[in-house]
């Protein structure tokens, strides 16, 4: 819609202003650090960083109602910069001028409502929120297109020359970056990190596709994140990963569009995540609290997080009730098909400490929930959606896997709907699938496949009198043939009812 066809007393609020004042704010010691320098972790204590504006209590002046009008004109709008994350431009990135942000069709993911035979099986209503049909078919571009928007605000406005752009990756992270930095081609450059043989196919095709300098990494993900902190300590490269406050700030976005896309009435949802490094619960928290503070929702949605039993550090560690007694201590990784959040020493786990904490203060200790489940759940779950019209990863499966762990313990009323991350495309992962389906799983992951749940392709095979256009081109007669018993073939096999 043109600018000037929206209600007058809406036109100066569609095209956001700048403004705010952001700082790094320690996680540990507290203290503040100017952001016109990347900083990913503290100088004084080395803790975790977030970015906070100074000037958010500004933002009360506009009450929530409004908020909510703001942004659900503003969705209207046409401008590119605010079709993606930023149309929540205030909460997210308000002092990136518009002609500065990265837009490449990410956010505003489709929800979509389980059927009836799914909502029983998992025990309670619940939706998919499709990330995988984000750019690079993950959730990560929503964290990349805040980070490379930052980047390049500082490259056309700072001067900022000859960036190389970093990552250590379990394959959707490099994937992402690799494709915002491809869009700033000639300033910025890109290289990953990945852990050989951990990432899928799609996933290692993706970077190279996109110009990146794709370096594999003996080990598993834990291992590439020590070799690209020590790159980022003693070299001048932009980190991406969530250590890099900036990404935690897009991937906000993620609550704000659920927070819009259920009219705001989130108090009786339960968002469910899967946990990796703990950058995405970290920001679902953080973007649910912050649209609480201003007003926008009135009440808080619970949150569940869910970890493999193969990699379960979070999940271990909030396994002790007594808040004084936790103790934080990373696991050894085994294989696992959620294989993106094959994570054992989660970078954001002090972020996640800090928001729990926040969170059930003001919405109850029920409000944030942590299951694990195992590998076999994980692949049944993301067959059964998927056979259900869902296109879950790996990861997507274990969400619904660990609803139906919190239905079966109680941990979740069953009369609230549910939202799952679908964190990734399907296809991504393909060859999980097929392991499942050919029961080609290495013993490690622990899968054995249920036999109805598997499928293969039959292939139709022609006795030598049938003319085969395999063998070469036919003539119109012999075509006649091969596709006659062809069809007839089929419809044996499909046992299909003759006409008439
Ligand atoms: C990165 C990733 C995760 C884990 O997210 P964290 O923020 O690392 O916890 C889960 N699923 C997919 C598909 C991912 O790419
Ligand atoms: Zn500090």
């Amino acid at each position: 819609m043109r600018l000037d066809q929206f209600p007058p007393e809406m036109q100066s609020s569609i095209i956001p202003g700048i403004g705010g004042k952001y700082l790094y704010r320690c996680l540990g010691c507290g203290s503040l650090f100017g952001i016109e320098e990347l900083l990913y972790t503290c100088p004084k204590c080395d803790s975790v960083l977030l970015i906070e504006d100074t000037e958010w209590e500004r933002l009360k002046e506009v009450p929530g109602r409004i908020w909510r009008k703001i942004f659900d004109y503003r969705k209207m709008s046409n401008l590119p910069a605010l079709g993606g994350i930023y149309l929540f431009h205030e909460l997210i990135g308000s002092i990136i001028p518009l002609e500065d942000i990265i837009y490449l069709g990410e956010g505003h993911t489709p929800v979509i409502a389980a059927n009836a035979a799914m909502k029983e099986w998992a025990g309670m209503g619940f939706c998919y929120k499709n990330d995988g049909q984000n750019p690079s078919a993950s959730f990560k571009d929503r964290g990349m297109a805040s980070a490379f928007s930052y980047l390049n605000y500082l490259i056309n406005k700072r001067g900022v020359r000859d960036v190389l752009a970093i990552c250590a990756s379990t394959g959707d992270t490099s994937a992402a970056a690799a494709l915002y930095a491809s869009y700033l081609c000639g300033n910025v450059k890109s290289a990953v990190l990945l852990p050989a043989g951990k990432v899928t196919p799609q996933q290692l095709g993706q970077p190279l596709g996109s110009g990146a300098r794709v370096i594999e990494i003996p080990g598993v993900f834990d291992d590439c994140m020590k070799v690209v902190e020590h790159l980022a300590e003693n070299f001048s490269v932009a980190l991406m990963n969530s250590k890099n406050a900036w990404r935690i700030l897009g991937q906000e976005s993620y609550s704000y569009e659920i927070a819009q896309g259920f009219d705001y009435e989130v108090g009786d949802l339960a968002v469910v995540a899967p946990i990796g490094n703990a950058g995405n619960i970290t920001a679902i928290m953080a973007g649910f609290l912050k649209m609480y503070d201003l007003g926008i929702i009135d009440s808080l949605p619970s949150v569940i997080g869910v970890q493999s039993e193969h990699a379960n550090p979070v999940y271990l560690y909030y396994l002790e009730a007594e808040e004084s007694r936790r103790r934080f201590r990373p696991v050894t990784v085994r294989p696992s098909v959620a294989q993106a959040a094959m994570i054992g020493n989660p970078v954001s786990m002090p972020r996640v400490i800090k928001l729990v904490e926040q969170y059930r203060k003001l919405a109850g200790e029920d409000s944030a929930r942590f299951v694990q489940v195992t590998e076999q759940e994980i692949m049944d779950s993301m067959l059964v959606a998927n056979r259900n019209g869902h296109i879950a990863c790996p990861q997507g499966g274990e969400c619904l896997a660990g609803l139906r762990k919190a239905v079966a313990e109680n941990l979740v009323d069953r009369n609230r709907t549910a939202v799952l991350d679908a964190t990734a495309h399907a296809l991504k992962f393909s060859g999980f699938q097929e392991k499942y389906f050919t029961d080609a799983f290495e013993p490690e992951f622990e899968i054995a496949p249920k036999k109805e749940m598997r499928n293969a392709p039959f292939s139709l095979s022609l006795p030598e009198r049938v003319p085969n256009p395999a063998s070469g081109p036919l003539g119109p007669e012999e075509f006649k043939k091969f596709v006659e018993y062809s069809a007839s073939a089929i419809a044996d096999i499909l046992e299909l009812k003759a006409l008439g």
